[in-house]
């Protein structure tokens, strides 16, 4: 059978859904393509928020932001390897991007901080819940309000290039079949590859055997597509770990635990690091530890207001203790140590000033409210910062840094944004503020 659509999405997740329902409302016929049996990629996975600044729900709480600030913050945060023009694009668009969900029924006005941001930035809904399940669901109740077309369990085996441009996909549907799709724009949504981890030790071989976070789809796949039609890639080793995983099950611990207060305690039962600090810095602090693992320490008053602690207690990932000499030896920890540990951070929240590790955000309540709670974490994969080389209308550019036409990509799939190091929130951002900037463009270009 012959398809035909003005714009083909590849990959479900964030950046595919935000791409296709713009495109959509600019009056394309738009086709998602997932080759996962679900929809929400990565995304669905997400945790802390989505970081914006000088955003209408920043001002009702009164929180000072700045642009530039934010832009600052990330580059360093990215070790200064940020593409310039795309991390301004992004800065810019990012208060814009919270509106186009608000406006879609998707409120992120609840708002938290996440390791090497010093302001309150990272949106996220108000009740507390994680927010890639709350994005995924809103974003899918639009795509179905809009009887946008999808079809699971298929991938995109090839993109059709032919006179110097995109001219279809060639799909494998569920049944085996291949379909040829004609289209002069297909947007790359396909994410990042830390679940594929001989790709990941092939640039990073200091990361064989570590876990990852990411779902089984993650494996890079969009890449290898896109360099086919010649797309440059940038920044293939900039792989972050994360530094809160619990081990057993791969789940990653939300840094909003640590946001909402949360202390990093070691085997011995001290705090050995500034935990707002950025990922790459924290995880290097727990590898250099002697067990290479760590706890996150968290009291009730932290767990009351962050449901993802509840997530993790129904998970059996939690030990509980209604004191905090009880958890002290639950945990096989000195107990003395432990007290001193709590006392001492508390009487830096008292007086807002950490001694120790200088840590100044989310310094904001003792820890010291029963029961206490305590999961046992280590670093994992989580975010592969390089990967396809875009202009700033997210355009892919081949390794002269000429426009490919009819190819966009959005998403983990881009490389070149976060730099060395990506900031918590900043991947929600992206998906949304690249993504509606993909499918804008996709329309665009349908209408010529
Ligand atoms: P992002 O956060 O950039 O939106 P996600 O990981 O959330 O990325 O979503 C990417 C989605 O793309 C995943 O659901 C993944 O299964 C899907 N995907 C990856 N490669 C292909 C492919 N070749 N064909 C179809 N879907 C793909």
């Amino acid at each position: 059978e012959a398809k035909q659509f003005d714009v083909v999405v590849v990959g479900s997740g964030g950046a595919g859904l935000a791409a296709a329902i713009q495109a959509h409302d600019e009056g394309a016929s738009v086709l998602i393509v997932e080759k996962m049996p679900t929809i929400g990629g990565n995304t669905i996975k997400a945790s802390a928020g989505m970081n914006a600044a000088e955003t209408r729900f920043q001002r009702v709480q009164g929180i000072q932001d700045s642009k530039e600030l934010f832009y600052r913050e990330s580059l360093k945060g990215g070790h200064n390897k940020n593409n310039p023009e795309l991390l301004r694009r992004f800065v810019e668009n990012a208060p814009e991007a919270i509106e186009w969900l608000a406006t879609r029924g998707i409120m992120l006005n609840g708002i938290t901080t996440t390791g090497g941001m010093s302001i309150e930035r990272t949106h996220r809904p108000k009740d507390g819940s994680a927010v890639g399940g709350y994005l995924i669901s809103g974003l899918v109740r639009n795509v179905n309000k809009r009887n946008i077309d999808v079809m699971l369990d298929t991938s995109v085996s090839d993109i059709i290039f032919e006179d110097g441009e995109v001219k279809g996909v060639r799909l494998t549907t569920e049944e085996n079949e291949t379909v040829t799709v004609s289209t002069r724009s297909v947007i790359m949504a396909t994410g990042g590859f830390s679940a594929n981890s001989s790709m990941v030790v092939k640039y990073r071989p200091d990361l064989d055997g570590f876990v990852t976070t990411n779902h089984k789809g993650a494996t890079g796949g969009g890449i290898a597509l896109l360099e086919r039609i010649g797309a440059g890639t940038v920044d293939m080793g900039e792989i972050q770990i994360h530094p809160t995983v619990e081990q057993n099950t791969s789940y990653l611990i939300s840094e909003s635990i640590r946001g909402g207060g949360a202390i990093l305690v070691s085997q011995k039962g001290s705090r050995f690091f500034n935990e707002m600090e950025t990922r790459d810095k924290v995880s290097a602090q727990i590898i250099a530890l002697p067990e290479k693992y760590a706890y996150i320490v968290f009291d009730e008053h932290v767990r009351a207001k962050n449901k993802a602690a509840d997530e993790y207690i129904a998970k059996g990932l939690v030990t509980s203790a209604s004191s905090p000499e009880a958890l002290a030896k639950t945990l096989g920890m000195d107990e003395n140590t432990f007290l001193d540990t709590l006392e001492r951070y508390n009487g830096f929240v008292a007086k807002q000033h950490d001694d120790d590790f200088g840590r100044t955000t989310a310094l904001r309540a003792p820890v010291n409210e029963g029961p206490f709670h305590a999961i046992r974490i280590a670093p994992g994969v989580h975010h592969t910062m390089g990967g396809v080389t875009i202009n700033t209308q997210t355009c892919v550019l081949n390794s002269d840094k000429q426009v490919i036409p009819g190819a966009f990509a959005a998403g983990e799939v881009v490389g070149g944004i976060h730099g060395g190091n990506r900031i918590g929130g900043n991947a929600v951002a992206d998906i949304i503020i690249f993504g509606t900037l993909a499918g804008h463009q996709a329309a665009m270009r349908a209408k010529q």
